[in-house]
């Protein structure tokens, strides 16, 4: 190991602490995480100039792939200007322009208006607070509730975490934030008072951190006529699913659903930068209007971050310049019969589960059963799949796998390859505790 990756591996393990980690495994003697140091493509590299497949694209944000030209470029010559100017009493063209270009997405006088602030979490819950506010200033504030479905999720801030339903995550903070109602199905929404519901909150189409489950066809638009017989406000977190992840731009495309909120975030920027929208009916900014007190009082320092604009209009010019949702139908097609020959191959592979170029990879042992949990057979197979270049993470024993838009077919043949070898070297009959 070079004594560079030494030193950045001891600083951090002196001093970082990392997102939903068990430090003490982290920090632990002989534990050396990867300390990936380069991009190009879907392609990343480590400090020890080793190269991998971004196989869940950097956490489902990466769009175009890393350190594309164009949207680089954008980000440079926008770092010439201002790297930051508030939004807060001013704009600035990079935010006009892309608030004009995302409610272009949609028909005219519906999804009108943005709210920008700087990540999933935070776009969940401007439409939270948005949608409680409005039930105030509109003589229902009576309406206090929320409805959101088990095993979903939609983020850590504590609004957004009282939302999400895996209780792994939310278990110690659920009951901090919202009032909120889970619910499985469509079935068990007859069962509500709809008369205290200010919104239903969904992952439309896939539900993400729920090892990749996708929704049976035909429920968005069900749910649209619930919210509008009973006055609810629906509330779509597209911040997995937006920007072209499901074959469509926006997956409440494919169901031709207009939600009352849009929470946008991870794949926004292209996956360069932090940057969420909350986007909204003319019909609701309306009721923020008149008296004083009507303002939206919520906001973050950097709202709006020209940079992130600039990295969001770039990535919405290489969809059309490089025609990706055209280019992306024939790879769907390709990870689908990628997928079958993997279940086909390996006794290991229980289950695979595909939403657009969204792909879960379920493995179980072969009768069946699942791993006894303590094995953490997926993140030992993830671990494995290293030495055959390919980055991902799983979600317990489902293997993530959805890279970049812009991987080709022989990069896609790629992650294949590596998952074929991972499996034949790991056919899931060794029992053994799993090593890391
Ligand atoms: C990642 C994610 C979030 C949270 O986004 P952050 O940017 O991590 O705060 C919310 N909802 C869904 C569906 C997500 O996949």
């Amino acid at each position: 190991m070079r004594a560079e990756t030494r030193r950045w591996i001891q600083a951090d393990q002196s001093h970082c602490w990392h997102p939903f980690t068990r430090q003490a495994e982290w920090g632990a003697p002989g534990h050396e995480p990867l300390v990936l140091t380069r991009g190009k493509g879907a392609w990343l590299w480590d400090s020890e100039g080793r190269r991998y497949l971004d196989g869940n694209s950097s956490i489902w944000t990466n769009i175009h792939g890393h350190a594309h030209p164009v949207i680089s470029a954008a980000i440079r010559s926008q770092l010439e200007k201002a790297a930051h100017v508030s939004f807060l009493g001013f704009t600035h063209p990079g935010a006009a322009e892309l608030a004009e270009r995302l409610c272009g997405f949609f028909p005219k006088n519906s999804l009108e208006r943005v709210f920008f602030s700087d990540n999933g979490s935070t776009a969940v819950e401007c439409a939270l607070k948005m949608s409680l506010q409005y039930r105030q200033q509109t003589d229902a504030s009576e309406r206090d509730g929320f409805i959101a479905f088990a095993d979903g999720y939609h983020g850590d801030t504590l609004g957004a975490a009282s939302l999400g339903g895996v209780g792994r995550f939310t278990g110690k903070f659920r009951d901090r934030g919202y009032r909120v109602t889970h619910v499985r199905s469509l079935d068990e929404l007859a069962e509500l008072d709809p008369k205290y519901i200010s919104g239903l909150v969904i992952e439309p189409l896939i539900q993400g951190v729920n090892e990749m489950r996708a929704w049976p066809h035909g429920m968005l638009a069900a749910l649209r006529g619930w919210c509008d017989e009973n006055a609810a406000h629906l509330i779509l977190d597209e911040v997995m699913t937006g920007f072209g992840r499901t074959g469509k731009m926006f997956a409440c495309q494919h169901e031709n659903v207009i939600p009352d909120f849009l929470c946008l975030a991870k794949g926004i920027t292209g996956g360069y930068l932090p940057l969420a929208a909350t986007l909204t009916t003319g019909k609701i900014y309306g009721a923020f209007l008149g008296a004083p007190e009507n303002a939206f009082y919520y906001g973050h320092s950097y709202t709006a971050n020209p940079l992130g604009c600039a990295a969001a209009l770039a990535s919405l010019e290489v969809f059309a310049r490089e025609k990706t949702l055209e280019k992306l139908a024939p790879k769907i097609e390709r990870l689908r019969a990628g997928l079958a020959a993997l279940k086909a191959a390996h006794p290991i592979v229980h289950d695979v589960r595909q939403c657009g170029f969204i792909a879960g990879i379920e493995l179980r042992q072969p009768d069946g059963s699942r791993f006894p949990p303590d094995q953490r057979h997926g993140e030992a197979i993830c671990h494995s799949a290293r030495a055959h270049g390919l980055l991902t993470r799983p979600i317990l024993d489902t293997i993530v796998l959805m890279p970049p838009l812009s991987t080709t077919h022989a990069e896609l043949d790629h992650a294949f390859a590596a998952l074929d070898a991972t499996f034949s070297r790991n056919p899931g009959i060794d029992t053994r505790p799993a090593s890391r």
